[in-house]
């Protein structure tokens, strides 16, 4: 029997990222403090829902007045926070003679069989925000409302695997999956494609996950990337440890000494990054509120600066051409419009170039820099 059962993605996700969050989250129930970004990310998923459902009870593919109905009704603020998205929500299209499930709801039991999601045989369960099926193909749309990861990131993606392995199970004609993460601030879709025979090393993993979770003891917090985003900085006791309310940051030691002592202050630092970020956006509040806050010398305010990208062919060719009108020669030009390794890098990978990686990189000057800074388990150290 599992204990902590039922378990969804986000449930597992978060033990990953830090057992201490999760101690809290599901079992002494503490409500963490909403994030801006889950905040916004909520609010666009409901719009979204709102707006399929009357898509499909009209039994209409596409509809922009029904859409700017339902963003006019919001209220002031929240129609503001979601106004970005609604250029990328305005094109999504329902596929003709098909039936489409919106935030559909799926669970398996400890079998993998399907079963209610409310049943207490739920053992893993899923909302999914958009799907279909098309012959043999089940189409999963995932709406993405923060920044888009790399394209090796997205490779990876496990949430997307998680459903794909239940809805497997729920819909058995299904032989393979088409995953399309829709990043919506950008209008950008990601396609993974996984076959049903990929699906049993993916049940492997999550039970590995449900293992770890079901046998844990200590559930110690983990600081990382993720405590950018954890809504129990709080009560955090890393959090705790680099700002005690009587104690100065000034009482760090003069130099480390252990390595566990080492491991405490990279953990701590992970966590000031965080504390950075949430005073940045109380002050941000305030000034946009009040004004702006002189400090000696300096203004803490919204100050305007102006920057110009060249992102696309397009606007590309078009610098290109006018300073070839005026004589610039195409080499001095190739300078301007420098790529970068990352850039090259996924452009072999989307392009499926990946055997010439070596080859194109040599084409290029390598240069070795130092820069202390985070960086991800197996990525090179200099
Ligand atoms: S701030 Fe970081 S270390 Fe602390 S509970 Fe949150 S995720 Fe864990």
């Amino acid at each position: 029997m599992y204990k902590y059962a039922p378990y969804s993605f986000s449930k597992i996700d978060l033990f990953n990222k830090c057992p201490y969050a999760w101690r809290l989250r599901y079992l002494e129930n503490v409500k963490p403090e909403e994030q801006e970004s889950f905040r916004v990310g909520r609010l666009v998923h409901e719009v979204i829902e709102q707006y399929l459902t009357e898509l499909i009870r009209l039994g209409e593919q596409t509809n922009h007045s029904v859409l700017e109905k339902i963003v006019g009704k919001l209220d002031p603020d929240v129609q503001e926070k979601v106004l970005p998205f609604v250029p990328a929500i305005r094109d999504i299209v329902i596929p003709p003679g098909i039936k489409p499930y919106v935030e559909l709801k799926i669970a398996v039991d400890n079998n993998f069989k399907p079963c209610k999601y409310e049943d207490e045989s739920a053992f893993l369960r899923g909302r999914i925000d958009y799907s279909y099926i098309i012959d043999d193909t089940l189409v999963i749309i995932d709406w993405k409302t923060d920044n888009a990861p790399s394209p090796e990131k997205i490779e990876k993606d496990l949430q997307t695997r998680f459903y794909a392995l239940l809805l497997g199970e729920v819909f058995p004609e299904a032989s393979r999956f088409v995953i399309e993460l829709s990043y919506l601030k950008y209008q950008k879709a990601y396609k993974l494609e996984i076959e049903r025979d990929e699906l049993e090393k993916v049940k492997e993993f999550f039970l590995k996950c449900i293992e770890k979770i079901e046998t844990e003891k200590e559930f110690k917090p983990t600081p990382g990337d993720w405590c950018s985003v954890c809504g129990y900085l709080s009560v955090c006791p890393v959090a705790k440890s680099v700002v005690p309310a009587e104690k100065s940051v000034l009482e760090l030691p003069e130099r480390i000494t252990t390595h566990e002592e080492a491991l405490k202050l990279a953990g701590a630092l992970k966590v000031v990054d965080q504390i950075r970020a949430r005073i940045q956006e109380l002050l941000k509040d305030w000034v946009a509120e009040h004004g702006p806050i002189q400090l000696s010398g300096e203004v803490l305010d919204f100050h305007k600066s102006e920057t110009v990208k060249w992102e696309t062919a397009d606007q590309k060719a078009a610098l290109a051409s006018l300073l070839v009108r005026e004589g610039v020669s195409k080499e001095e030009i190739w300078d301007l419009f420098s790529t970068s390794k990352t850039a090259v890098c996924s452009f072999l990978k989307r392009h499926n170039l990946k055997h010439l990686l070596e080859e194109a990189l040599a084409t290029g000057e390598k240069s070795v820099y130092e820069r202390f800074c985070f960086r991800k388990k197996g990525g090179e150290r200099i």
